[in-house]
């Protein structure tokens, strides 16, 4: 057995044998492992070139098509991102510029893409209110019916091709049923109404009632068998302001988001938080359709995560924890405190509306601070029954924490406006 040699490198304890010491210098293999690995680094860092593959090209279907087919990351290559985002880019097309985007996801479908041809077509349809129609067509030819949403304005034909479909299909019977749900006019209210009244056969196979599948579109069936919305169109987004612009508030906006609020949470002590507080006289929030002057939708922002939390309201301002309220079954103490206002981002409400679908796909990852429209569901979707009268409650807005902090998930707030109660709820992946 030959001697062992200490290794070279100052600091190092590690021995090696003559052998190796030959071949690396006199090091051991850890340190020249490490050593190797730096001057690979040093190589990159010298060699990299920064590549802009934007420049020079202003079409913006071609930029989106780039911007959806990333490249292969190459240590050599530094690629310059593109100054806006996707779903900037898909609000200024022309309607000549959407057709080609649904052309190349229909070429992305026959070239069995269909991740990205899904990304194609849901951000056409939440971001532009894109009509589609050849995409459409191309998904039913290729068996894909998910995600659903890519359904809402689907015609008469496809319609009652679904309708046929959902009869004899029970492997896609999950997926046509949210399709439906997502087309959701009044041929297919009639149908879910008709389940409701006699269930189909298949119906004791679902998890759910098959009429229940209409929530995950944004309604219900009322007690006449009619659609009710569980949501207001209108729709405008909340910004995050930048440091700089803070100086010039200008009047104050509609809807103030994330305050810290006067009482504390009797679960965990903690204080609670006004998530949305409405100026019910801005001629912004008109559609919401309250009289008196404000309405404060608060929670807890720690206990929330684990359960809903209801607030009786009034519509003066005032809010109070709710007689209905029940302590979650699994409710960790709250070590963080209070939580670090300072460090959140400013969220400002745009006066410029969204459309209403803009971040009801979650997947897409557009920033979901919203006031109105469709609510960006992380999970199934949860709208909260009010405990008081037992109607399902209307959402109201939803906090995005990934924009306002660095932090995830979501805080939806509901309203009974009947019964004043307000609601909020939380996802997160
Ligand atoms: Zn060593
Ligand atoms: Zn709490
Ligand atoms: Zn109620």
């Amino acid at each position: 057995m030959s001697e062992r040699l200490p290794c070279q490198t100052p600091g190092c304890t590690g021995s090696i044998l003559p052998a190796t010491a030959l071949k690396t210098g006199g090091i051991c293999m850890p340190c020249q492992q490490r050593k190797l690995a730096e001057e690979r680094q040093a190589y990159i860092e010298q060699n990299r070139k920064e590549v802009n593959r934007y420049a020079g090209i202003h079409d913006p279907v071609e930029i989106l098509t780039m911007l959806h087919s990333p490249r292969k990351p190459d240590p050599l290559i530094k690629e310059v991102p593109y100054p806006r985002t996707a779903q900037e880019l898909y609000h200024g097309l022309t309607e000549e510029e959407r057709g080609r985007m649904e052309s190349y996801a229909v070429h992305l479908l026959e070239e069995e893409d269909i991740d990205q041809a899904e990304t194609v077509l849901v951000s056409l349809l939440c971001f532009t209110d894109t009509r589609l129609g050849p995409g459409l067509e191309m998904l039913l030819h290729t068996g894909n019916y998910a995600p659903a949403i890519l359904f809402k304005d689907a015609d008469a034909q496809v319609r009652d091709r679904l309708i046929a479909q959902v009869e004899s299909d029970p492997v896609n019977r999950n997926l046509l049923l949210l399709a439906l749900a997502w087309i959701g006019d009044e041929e297919v209210v009639r149908l879910f109404a008709a389940w409701r009244q006699s269930p189909p056969e298949w119906a004791s196979a679902l998890y759910i009632a098959p009429e229940m599948y209409a929530r995950e579109a944004g309604w219900e069936l009322d007690a006449g068998g009619g659609k009710r919305q569980l949501y207001h169109p209108e729709c405008y987004p909340f910004l995050v302001s930048r440091e700089d612009t803070l100086e010039a508030p200008g009047a104050p906006a509609a809807v103030q988001m994330l305050q810290t609020g006067t009482h504390a949470c009797p679960w965990c002590g903690g204080a609670l938080t006004v998530l949305f507080d409405y100026d019910l006289q801005h001629p912004q929030v008109r559609f919401m359709e309250l009289p008196g002057k404000r309405l404060r939708i608060a929670a807890c922002m720690h206990c929330n995560c684990y359960g809903t939390v209801y607030m009786k309201a009034d519509l003066e301002g005032g809010y109070a924890w709710s007689e209905y309220n029940v302590v979650p079954g699994y409710l960790p103490d709250n070590t963080g405190g209070a939580l670090a206002f300072n460090t959140w981002h400013v969220m400002q409400l745009s006066e410029q509306p969204a459309g209403t679908y803009e971040s009801a796909y979650w997947v897409l990852e557009a920033p979901a601070s919203q006031i109105g429209g469709h609510p960006a569901w992380i999970q199934d979707a949860d709208y909260p029954a009010c405990p008081c009268c037992a109607q399902t409650m209307t959402f109201a807005a939803q906090a995005d924490m990934g924009q306002v902090a660095e932090d995830e998930g979501i805080y939806y707030a509901f309203l009974c406006r009947e019964c004043l109660i307000t609601a909020v709820n939380y996802q997160q992946t």
